[in-house]
């Protein structure tokens, strides 16, 4: 199957009793069995659930994994993939992350859990010696990076880690697995924040984590059920429904992306634009490499820094000012107030993540309608 085969049928197929071709949304927590013990593979919906189970073998096709667990948001993904870790576990993080990602990794710091350490895995030189330092439990990347857009080269950082035993996990919320499947590439996980290209609709919020091997699969399994961060059976519809035409939103999120992109690297008032998609970004060989497109977010410097960042955004029409992305329609939103504020103002600077950044999820509005919005609202500046 080829992916927007794939996205409609793999893992998933009518409805047994009825031939519902859409997954009835099973609204139940508990199932009723023959006799004590005797169940028909569901007996409480902590540990499973039909509606569930669907989204999570989709998953699991998408990104080319062994098996898929769901949860309530990306966050919840995240710290259920730390409760894996022993205590007092090096943790290996890009420098470039979600801030409520570095927010639970400086939380499990201060409560003594973990050791998460910071490198820029553009570097490999640095990832190769923070790895020879001494033992570490995971290698944690985002890439392409949120907000700054960085790319870290999947195969050559997991090729790193593995010959360390220590497993990658990518972040591939940006992309989305229509661009970019990292376990192909030698990940050993993959984590999603299914709330944006996967649900695509802004109306859900969910997370998934996708394993490359089924013992870590089950590991997750067992602590999905244990810890209990899971999803409700309509939300896991939602996220279905989502994935259904998750590849023409791709394709028409990434050809506007591209559009916004070229008109902003060409205007006066801009410092500079961060976008894969553009042969100036440092990085776009790599990404012609390790991806299959660019995706849809677009992170643009204004030369007058915030106040012209506050001016634009309320230019703009059809960009809502918002937190989140992926979404059909078009987000604005500067990272410094809004989805990276939870990293100190400091930390921020000596990540390279400006106060004046604005960061865009472009939408899959008509590409002339977008391209007419964002020139003039540039054009009050
Ligand atoms: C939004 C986001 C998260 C967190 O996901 P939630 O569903 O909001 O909990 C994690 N990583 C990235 C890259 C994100 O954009």
């Amino acid at each position: 199957m080829r992916f927007d085969t794939r996205a409609i049928h793999g893992g998933q197929g009518p409805d047994p009793l009825t031939g519902a071709v859409n997954v009835p949304v099973y609204q139940t927590s508990t199932y009723a069995q023959t006799a004590p013990g005797e169940t028909k593979g569901y007996d409480y919906s902590r540990t499973a659930n039909p509606t569930r189970s669907m989204l999570e073998r989709a998953l699991a096709e998408l990104e080319g994994g062994k098996g898929a667990v769901a949860f309530g948001s990306g966050m919840g993904a995240l710290t259920t993939l730390l409760w894996t870790l022993p205590a007092g576990t090096r943790v290996l993080a890009g420098e470039d992350l979600y801030g409520g990602t570095y927010r639970i990794l400086e939380h499990a710091r201060t409560q003594g859990m973990l050791r998460p350490e910071y490198l820029d895995m553009r570097d490999l030189g640095a990832v190769r010696q923070a790895l020879g330092r001494g033992p570490a439990g995971l290698v944690y990347v985002e890439t392409p990076s949120n907000p700054l857009l960085d790319l870290v080269d999947i195969r050559a950082v997991a090729e790193l880690a593995r010959e360390r035993g220590v497993p990658l996990v990518v972040d591939n919320t940006f992309a989305s697995p229509y661009f970019q499947r990292p376990l192909e590439l030698g990940a050993q996980i993959v984590l999603h924040s299914t709330t944006k290209y996967l649900g695509g609709h802004s109306d859900v919020v969910g997370g998934a984590l996708v394993a490359a091997d089924p013992k870590t699969v089950e590991r997750l399994h067992w602590l999905q059920n244990a810890a209990g961060a899971v999803p409700g059976p309509w939300d896991c519809f939602l996220v279905l429904r989502g994935i259904h035409t998750l590849g023409v939103r791709m394709r028409a999120h990434a050809a506007n992306a591209q559009r916004i992109a070229e008109l902003l690297e060409g205007h006066p008032q801009v410092a500079s634009v961060h976008y894969p998609g553009l042969s100036s970004h440092p990085q776009h060989a790599l990404a012609r490499r390790q991806m299959h497109g660019f995706g849809g977010m677009v992170s643009v410097e204004l030369r007058g820094g915030l106040p012209a960042a506050r001016k634009f955004l309320g230019a703009l029409q059809y960009f809502y000012i918002g937190e989140s992305l992926g979404g059909v329609e078009s987000l604005a939103e500067v990272p410094a107030l809004m989805t990276h504020q939870s990293i100190p103002p400091e930390e921020r600077r000596r990540r390279g993540l400006g106060d004046g950044l604005v960061r865009l999820s472009v939408g899959i509005e008509d590409g002339d309608d977008l391209v007419e919005d964002v020139r003039e609202a540039l054009g009050t500046l």
